[in-house]
Order: structure tokens, then C-alpha cells, then sequence
């Protein structure tokens, strides 16, 4: 979206109303206890909300449907987090979360002016223009936000059909990694570009510039939107690439076979290990390792990948339960430790199968194969591959 200044100041103050009201029922919330009776619901806070706003001027400025709207999500969030689907809601912070929603007949009020450009309604702010990336579908709302680097962006509240499936019977296994973000059954190693060598040097500098600011400085502001630049470029590469990922697996196979990883506790930091000779001090836990790893995982987009493949081939994704993948041979099954001889190569002790290790634990995904740990003798399982000789690699 491509507002003038003064709309932009206009757009800020209603993702201000919008946090502000979110903010104060996240409080009132939070406060509640069992002793006052009933938390006050969605109807009571508008009421409270009505009230509010015959009372402060600066809030009555602002729109009904942003600050209601407000009290709608902030309701979504904590029925979401009663039935444990997400977690608690949060506060919102400027800068951060700047953003708002509208609802109804004023979501409807959007003109195409060309091929490439419309405008939008927008309410106490007025006719704003914005690019269209895709034909404006028939949506009851839409959601107007701003990302760190000070984007605005439109985005109107509709569930695509979902990418129908090719009928070829086809399945694929996709291992997620951090070398290879995902390397397919079909031999496919897939990169999820990041950061160039010379960007990431550059983020260093400035990461090291920033340090060296005053706080609160003109400095350290032009430092921090210049590391924000970089970080935003690099989640649009990231998003692009899951976007073009997702929708090339949802249109080529009809069944998609992934690792059932829980990536919120991989992220997870690791628990602090106390050292029983010496009480009050801590052995390395390897921490710092973990990091680069937590790094190299959200920075490759794992959830991501998965979520929108869910959304795309909706029902022809399966989690398999990623347990000895990576040491199993996908031709005749043998699961043992030394079968992995390096982080990229597989070579299996008893068959002498040789191949890509990602590719391998891809392969095993993809013939839904979960070993139990104790088997020993190795079980065959039908593979839609051709058995290769230990010398094709
Ligand atoms: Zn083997």
C-alpha cells in the first residue's frame, strides 16, 4: 500500500487506537480474578469500550470498527488459547505490532484504477492506493498492517481453494535439514536462500555499530532501521521461497510425506547443567551451539514450509515420526549409527547403498518407515524407488 505522509500518520494513530484497546482488554484479562465473577466477554468490553469513548475524545477521533475490532481478535486469541491451539495472547508494542482490521460493508469499498493499481476506503483515513499482486477477491475484511521497515501492506481476509492434487498417485518424502533446508525422495536438494556473504558481513558491521551507539541517539536509530532492512529482506526471500516450495510440491505429488518435528522445542534453549562438584556453577551445556542451530532452523523456515503445504494440499500431508530417518538405509532398511559416515553422506554398513544423506532420510520419509530403536533384524519394506547399486551414487 502506498499512502501519502499525511495518511501514514493517520494509518499509525489507528494501529495505535487498535493496540491501545487490545492492550487494555489483554490487562483487564490478565487482572481477572475468580472472586469478581465472570471476565467480561466480547459484548461487555464493547459496551465498556462505547463508554470509553464518549468519555476520551482521542478515542472517539478514531474509528468504531478498528477499536471493535480490536476486542473481536483479542476475543479470537484467548478462545484459541483456551483450546490450546495457540498460546497466550501478548502485548502488542509500537514498531512492532502496528496494524488493524476492518470488518464489513467499509471492507467492501475498494476501486481498481488499472491493471496494477486501487484504492481502498480506508475509514478516518480516506481513498489510499496500493499495488495489487493478485485480483481482489470477494473478502469481508481485510487487515491493514506495517512491517519494521515502515511497508504498509493490505491484505484481505479470504481461504484460497486449496491446490488440487495431480492424480498420479505419487508420493514424496521431504527432509527438513539445515545444510539443505529439505532434500526430496526425488533426489532434490532444496536451498532456502538467506543472507549473501557480503549482506551478512554488513549485518555484523552494523549489529557492531549499534553496540557503540548511545541509546537513543539519531545514530543508533539509523543503525537500527539499517539492521531491520536486512533482516526484512532476508523473511522475504525466506517466505518467497517456502510460497514457491509449497506450491511446487502441492501441484506435483499427491501425497506429501514430511518429519513430525516439533520445532517450538527444538528451538527451545537448553536447560542450564549444574556442576555437582562445585555448587553454584554451571558445566557448558553447549548453548551457544544450540543457538547456530536454532538460527539455521528458523532461518530455513521449517514451520513455515509445513504450514503452507497443509494449507495448499489441504489432507494430503503426513507427519512421520522422524526417529532413525537419518540412520536407516532406505534400500534394505538396516538402522545403525555408522551407517551415516559424514553429515552429507549415507553409506549402509550391511548393503553398502551410498547415496545423499538428506536424500536417504528423504526416501525413508517417503515409504513412511518408523523404526523402533531395539530391531534388529532389518525389515523390508516396498519402495516405489528403484534399488540403486552401491556405486551410483
Ligand atoms: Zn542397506
Amino acid at each position: 500500500m502506498y499512502p501519502t505522509p499525511a495518511q501514514q500518520a493517520a494509518l499509525l494513530l489507528q494501529c495505535g487506537h487498535a493496540r491501545y484497546v487490545w492492550n487494555l482488554a489483554l490487562e483487564q484479562w490478565s487482572m481477572w480474578t475468580p472472586d469478581k465473577g465472570a471476565s467480561p466477554g466480547f459484548a461487555e468490553q464493547c459496551r465498556q469500550l462505547t463508554e470509553a469513548r464518549t468519555a476520551f475524545g482521542w478515542l472517539r477521533a478514531g474509528s468504531q470498527t478498528v477499536q471493535q475490532q480490536a476486542l473481536r481478535d483479542f476475543d479470537q486469541a484467548v478462545r484459541n488459547f483456551y483450546a490450546s491451539t495457540h498460546r497466550r495472547p501478548t502485548w502488542r508494542k509500537a514498531g512492532r505490532h502496528e496494524g488493524f482490521r476492518v470488518v464489513g460493508p467499509q471492507a467492501g469499498r475498494v476501486e481498481q484504477l488499472s491493471r496494477q493499481w486501487a484504492r481502498v476506503l480506508v475509514p478516518k483515513v480516506g481513498w489510499v492506493r496500493f499495488r495489487l499482486s493478485r485480483a481482489v477477491p470477494d473478502a469481508k475484511s481485510y487487515r491493514i498492517t506495517r512491517d519494521r521497515m515502515g511497508r504498509w501492506h493490505l491484505a484481505f481476509a479470504v481461504i484460497p481453494e486449496p491446490i488440487p492434487a495431480p492424480v498420479t498417485g505419487e508420493v514424496v518424502g521431504v527432509d527438513r535439514g539445515v545444510t539443505v533446508s529439505a532434500a526430496l525422495s526425488t533426489g532434490d536438494l532444496l536451498t532456502c536462500p538467506g543472507l549473501s556473504e557480503r549482506e551478512l558481513e554488513r549485518l555484523k558491521h552494523l549489529q557492531r555499530r549499534l553496540a557503540r551507539c548511545r541509546r537513543g541517539s539519531k545514530r543508533r536509530q539509523r543503525a537500527k532501521s539499517a539492521i531491520a532492512k536486512l533482516h526484512a529482506r532476508a523473511r522475504d526471500r525466506r517466505r518467497d521461497w517456502v510460497e514457491k516450495t509449497s506450491t511446487d510440491l502441492a501441484r506435483r505429488f499427491d501425497v506429501i510425506r514430511v518429519e513430525d518435528l516439533r520445532v517450538a522445542q527444538m528451538t527451545r534453549r537448553p536447560k542450564p547443567k549444574p556442576d555437582p562438584q562445585r555448587p553454584g556453577t554451571y558445566l557448558p551445556n553447549r548453548r551457544r551451539a544450540k543457538g547456530g542451530l536454532n538460527r539455521g532452523i528458523l532461518a530455513n523456515g521449517w514451520g513455515l514450509l509445513v504450514q503452507r503445504l497443509e494449507h495448499k494440499a489441504m489432507g494430503r500431508v503426513e507427519k512421520i515420526k522422524p526417529a532413525y530417518t537419518s540412520q536407516t538405509c532406505s534400500i534394505c532398511g538396516h538402522c545403525a549409527p555408522e551407517n551415516r559416515e559424514s553429515q552429507a553422506v549415507f553409506r549402509c554398513v550391511a548393503c553398502g547403498h551410498h547415496a545423499h544423506a538428506d536424500v536417504n532420510a528423504a526416501v525413508n520419509i517417503a515409504a513412511g518407515r518408523a523404526v523402533s530403536a531395539r530391531r534388529e533384524t532389518p525389515v523390508r519394506v516396498s519402495l516405489k524407488r528403484e534399488p540403486q547399486h552401491a556405486t551410483s551414487a
